[in-house]
């Protein structure tokens, strides 16, 4: 096993640190003021202006493996990539690697047609427009999807969507003009997999209807943001349909590899940050007559938080190169594994960030608590721990005579 970079990743890691260096990172205050300013929901002009840099330096679209639409990387180049974006929460919208635009992206590359491709695909690519993916609802329990209720109805040479979704990500966003949306075509159908379908919703169908944003622990997540979503009555062509009725599982499977995995790339990046930022503050602040840094219970902490995050990417890389070599669908143990692994280690690295930083910690003044409530979240986001967790266990049953 060679855990080397390879010299192309090596490349784009120290072109994509340098961008981060010069326009990501120096700008954390102005994201921030613009947010502040006015109308919480309208983009911001400063990522705007550095999506035109990124798409100027060539790091645009270096999620997408497989196709001549992306950069030409694999998972495993990928993922060091992301993790060096996830560094910061709003700087993958820069490279127009972000969620959910990449997962989407992914299912119109894969199963939508040539004319899904040019009305959502290329603009999505180009940055244009945003999308957002529909599939939890409020009234039942979505960690299992077969209990999704909406539905999906032939009517003539329409479908007729119905059906109330929640944490739809990105609903709230003006850009956002596209929803896939995961419904019921055959709900009678006593294979319970297949009676689910996704079709493509344009954001501006009659009888859609974002309700609500819902925060997270307080943040808005603005001008992201988390929607509420009423679909009433929506009527969509036929052709709107992804791969075919009662397929959405199959699309599910997936969409969800490799948006689960960039969470984790992320993730990393998120970790290493909190780190940093741990050791910067530890160093300088005396308490007792010493750095706080020369607390044991602190190089304790220190140490463990590095032992933890290697490990976590180790884990990814592993995944990532599964995927690359054996296909999405044979890798789903080591993504499951990673899908716990990574935002637990990530919530207990940045809580030892915090807590070493004493009250400034849970402030907005370090990041740390933004930090927290965005990693917290994918211990439920994407599947919650458990039923990855059961997958795992039941694959490792079946490994055992
Ligand atoms: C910030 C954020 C962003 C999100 N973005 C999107 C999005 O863009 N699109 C979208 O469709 N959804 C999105 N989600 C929704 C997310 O995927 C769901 O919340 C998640 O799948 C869990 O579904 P649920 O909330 O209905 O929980 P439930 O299904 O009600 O589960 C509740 C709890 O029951 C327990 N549980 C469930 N099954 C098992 C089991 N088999 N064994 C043991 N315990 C179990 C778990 O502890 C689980 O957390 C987002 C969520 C958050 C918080």
């Amino acid at each position: 096993m060679d855990f080397e970079y390879s010299a192309k990743t090596k490349d784009l890691m120290d072109r994509v640190s340098a961008f981060m260096d010069q326009h990501v990172y120096p700008n954390e205050h102005r994201f921030e003021a613009e947010v502040a300013d006015g109308d919480r929901w309208q983009p911001t002009k400063v990522i705007e202006e550095l999506k035109a840099k990124a798409k100027e330096a060539g790091l645009w679209n270096l999620f997408l493996p497989e196709s001549a639409r992306g950069a030409g990387l694999t998972n495993l180049e990928y993922a060091p990539l992301c993790e060096i974006m996830g560094r910061v929460a709003w700087a993958p919208e820069v490279f127009n690697c972000s969620a959910p635009d990449t997962g989407n992206m992914e299912v119109l590359e894969r199963y939508g047609t040539e004319e899904h491709k040019k009305q959502w695909l290329a603009p999505l690519l180009a940055g244009e427009i945003r999308s957002c993916f529909a599939m939890t609802e409020p009234d039942v329990a979505s960690s299992d999807a077969t209990n999704i209720e909406s539905s999906i109805r032939r009517d003539g040479d329409h479908y007729v969507v119905n059906g109330r979704k929640w944490w739809s990500s990105g609903a709230n966003d003006p850009r956002c003009k596209v929803f896939i949306f995961m419904g019921k075509t055959d709900p009678g159908n006593p294979n319970r997999h297949a009676q689910q379908s996704m079709i493509i919703v344009p954001r501006d169908a009659a009888g859609v209807t974002v309700l609500r944003h819902l925060p997270v622990f307080g943040y808005d997540d603005a001008p992201h943001g988390h929607g509420e979503v009423l679909f009433e009555n929506v009527r969509v062509p036929l052709s709107n349909m992804l791969l075919g009725e009662g397929r959405g599982f199959e699309i599910a499977q997936g969409r969800l590899g490799p948006g689960r995995i960039h969470h984790c790339m992320r993730l990393i990046g998120l970790a290493e940050r909190a780190l940093e930022k741990m050791c910067k503050r530890v160093k300088s602040r005396i308490a007792f007559g010493k750095p706080v840094a020369q607390q044991t219970v602190t190089l304790e902490r220190i140490a463990e938080a590095r032992i933890m995050i290697d490990q976590c990417r180790f884990l990814v890389l592993n995944a990532a190169d599964k995927m690359d070599r054996y296909g999405n669908k044979v890798a789903a143990k080591e993504i499951a594994m990673i899908k716990v692994a990574a935002p637990n280690m990530a919530c207990k690295v940045i809580d030892w960030a915090i807590q070493a930083h004493g009250g400034g910690g849970v402030s907005n003044d370090f990041g740390l608590a933004y930090a927290y409530a965005g990693a917290r979240t994918l211990r439920l986001a994407d599947g919650p721990d458990e039923v990855h967790r059961n997958q795992i266990g039941k694959l490792e049953l079946q490994r055992t005579q």
